[in-house]
């Protein structure tokens, strides 16, 4: 099941979910605040340019060098 990433509009939290992706685009509630305003990010894989800190140890599987 993939990870897709979600902004909330409200508070500005951004979160991960599995969800199958026949869900991905329904509307789901922020953790933080239950505001049902966000949005979909696209899958960015290591973009490591977001500032949450989600980091729980490195999955091993995110290695593309070439
Ligand atoms: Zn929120």
């Amino acid at each position: 099941m993939p990870l897709y990433e979600y902004r909330c509009d409200a508070c500005g939290r951004t979160f991960e979910e599995l969800r199958s992706s026949s869900e991905a685009d329904a509307a789901i509630e922020c953790p933080s605040c239950e505001s049902r305003r966000t949005a979909r990010k696209l899958s960015t894989f290591a973009s490591g340019a977001g500032s949450s800190g989600s980091a729980k140890g490195g999955s091993s599987c995110g290695t593309r060098f070439t």
